[in-house]
């Protein structure tokens, strides 16, 4: 589905991503590891469209996204959520929700998105009156994904879903994830720093050091991997 070729992204002189090649398959989580600056979220802002490469190619379904403009990418199956939970925070969980929608035109269609997500996340329903910057981080970081989720995404980007949140919060968010991927079918790639979690919820897992590609294998290979014990998991 998605399918990186030699990617190269720099910030001026800097040189972030240097040759990098990974691919998504339909239907699959995977994840991609790192530690702090090795290029996890540039790799996102690259795919998203956020980020112009310097040079190599991002296709998803065959179709080249770094020739596509920002506002054809969401309308190709594609949605990001953001690292550091960025909701709209002065509007309420409900309006938070409409503005994941804002590419659907359909009224009752929106209504009905809306009602899954409440279905899906009963807490988001509980308080979808209630202003944004008053939900706890990991009632934030549920509504950045049901905020996604509201376009029905078939590839869903996430950074770094368990950034600052408690073991069992970040738990929780990654057995959501993979019922989405599961239930909805949602093809999903995911950047995050807590390895363990994030390779036990995937199927496929690369590892970043330095802008480019250490080590790609399938996640429960990942985990047993000495490398990646001794790096990533603390042990
Ligand atoms: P973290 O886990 O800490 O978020 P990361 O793996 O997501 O790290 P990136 O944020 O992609 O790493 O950063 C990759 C490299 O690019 C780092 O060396 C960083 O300092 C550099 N970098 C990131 N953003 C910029 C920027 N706007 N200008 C210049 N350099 C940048």
């Amino acid at each position: 589905m998605l399918e990186i070729k030699d990617l190269y992204v720099r910030y001026g002189m800097i040189e972030a991503i240097k040759g990098i090649s990974f691919e998504v398959r339909d239907g699959e989580i995977v994840t991609l590891i790192g530690s702090n600056g090795a290029g996890k979220t540039t790799t996102m802002h690259a795919i998203s469209g956020l980020l112009k490469p310097a040079s190599g190619s991002i296709m998803l379904d065959g179709v080249e996204l770094t020739k596509t403009p920002n506002h054809k990418i969401v309308s190709m199956g594609l949605a990001q959520v953001p690292e550091g939970r960025r909701v709209f925070a002065d509007l309420t969980v409900e309006e938070n929700l409409d503005m994941g929608a804002f590419m659907l035109k359909d009224d009752a269609l929106i209504k009905r998105k809306k009602e899954e997500m409440f279905d899906f996340f009963p807490i988001l329903g509980q308080r979808k009156k209630q202003k944004s910057r008053s939900l706890s981080g990991g009632e934030q970081q549920m509504l950045a994904v049901a905020r996604a989720l509201m376009s029905s995404p078939r590839l869903l980007l996430l950074d770094e879903p368990g950034l600052g949140l408690a073991p069992l919060i970040v738990q929780e968010i990654f057995s959501k994830i993979k019922l989405i991927n599961k239930e909805d079918k949602v093809t999903v790639f995911v950047v995050e720093q807590n390895a363990r979690l994030a390779l036990k919820s995937s199927d496929d897992g690369y590892v970043m050091e330095n802008g480019v590609i250490v080590l790609h294998d399938e996640a429960q290979a990942l985990l047993k991997n000495q490398k990646v014990r001794a790096a990533y998991l603390g042990e």
